[in-house]
């Protein structure tokens, strides 16, 4: 039996060399070392499977239809926020993939349609199945929800046979306007109005009867949104046209003045607007007069057209907490509620409120 492999030391020497000159090695080129290893884990982190397809259709649209759906999610290796695009009608999106730490959601809003929204909740396990079962799939198929009903009591506040024709031609033209704007806005929204007469005695006329008014139920349904037609806000000959009592905490009580000369056909849309969720940033009450991204024919324009809404404000329509559709409006129909940033903007997590789109409306 040799002997010389047991014999201890013999090839030690030369190991121990090799060792010290590689640590010798490592502490020289030591920074070098560390940013390769910096790297190589990087490199493990970042997932490069290909992206997939998924064709999103919507079951029973003509093919007129142009949705519009906004993309929250992995897509072309970077993390998208509200990404919009307009269907024709189906919308295919390329090269997607699930990535559990950029927030996924899919927003849908058509004309004549309910606003819908699928959204992964990291804090519920399996919530995400919706999106990998699509992208396993290739598919998304998405049943549009009727329009939500937004139910508005009009107070006609008059006292003689004058002055109810009168009132009631303003809410005729306010009521037209308003109808025409969110339907051709593609809002999501329908309007389901209905009118009482009350005398000019039994309500007040300014948002300091908010409170009073909220608990009275001879002058104010409950489960709606009402606004009181008044001669003048205020006071008579008061340059106020239209206010909603947002700022007082009563979002479903507004008043406009009928019988103020300045009062324009557009001044309900815009109250309604505060009343679905366009009241931030609070500091303006939503109000985009002199912002970046808008114009006058902006809804929340005070003393403006209230001929459009941006794709930013119609999530917050249907999907910021602070819209009458959630809370004391019918907040079973809203499949996503969103504490949405008191600021015009970015995400997340809701769309800048100026984020519009070319091509949306369609015409
Ligand atoms: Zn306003």
């Amino acid at each position: 039996m040799d002997d010389g492999a047991a014999r201890p030391g013999a090839q030690g020497v030369p190991t121990r060399d090799v060792i010290a000159q590689l640590i010798a090695f490592l502490w020289r080129w030591r920074w070098l070392v560390l940013l390769m290893g910096l790297a190589v884990a990087l490199l493990i982190r970042i997932d490069w499977s290909p992206g997939k397809t998924i064709v999103v259709t919507f079951d029973g649209a003509g093919a007129e239809e142009r949705p519009l759906l906004l993309y929250s999610g992995m897509r072309a290796g970077r993390c998208r926020a509200f990404e919009p695009w307009v269907g024709a009608p189906s919308v295919t999106l390329t090269d997607v993939k699930y990535g559990a730490s950029c927030p996924t959601e899919i927003d849908v809003f058509a004309r004549g349609h309910g606003a819908d929204a699928y959204a992964v909740d990291p804090a519920k396990p399996g919530s995400e199945r919706w999106f990998t079962d699509a992208l396993s799939s290739g598919a998304l198929t998405w049943h549009f929800p009727d329009l939500t009903p937004v139910p508005l009591t009009l107070w006609l506040v008059a006292d003689g046979p004058r002055d109810l024709a009168t009132v009631e031609a303003k809410r005729d033209d306010l009521t037209a306007w308003a109808t025409a704007r969110f339907d051709a806005e593609g809002a999501g929204i329908m309007l389901e109005i209905v009118s009482k007469q009350i005398a000019t005695s039994a309500v007040g006329e300014d948002c300091s009867a908010a409170a009073a008014i909220f608990g009275n139920s001879s002058i104010f349904d409950a489960g709606r949104i009402n606004v009181y037609l008044v001669e003048w806000y205020g006071s008579s000959g008061s340059s106020t046209t239209a206010y909603n009592c947002v700022d007082v905490g009563h979002k479903e009580i507004a008043f406009i003045a009928w019988g103020n000369p300045n009062l324009r056909d557009a001044a309900l849309t815009h109250e309604l607007g505060h009343s679905l969720g366009l009241s931030r940033p609070t500091a303006v009450w939503g109000h985009t007069e002199g912002v970046a991204g808008f114009d006058s024919k902006n809804i929340m324009w005070p003393g403006g057209d209230a001929m459009h809404i941006t794709v930013g404000q119609l999530y917050g329509i249907h999907f910021s907490d602070v819209s009458w559709l959630h809370g004391t409006g019918p907040s079973s129909v809203q499949p996503l509620v969103r504490t949405c940033q008191n600021a015009w903007g970015p995400p997340p997590p809701c769309p800048h409120l100026s984020q519009a789109l070319t091509g949306w409306p369609p015409p």
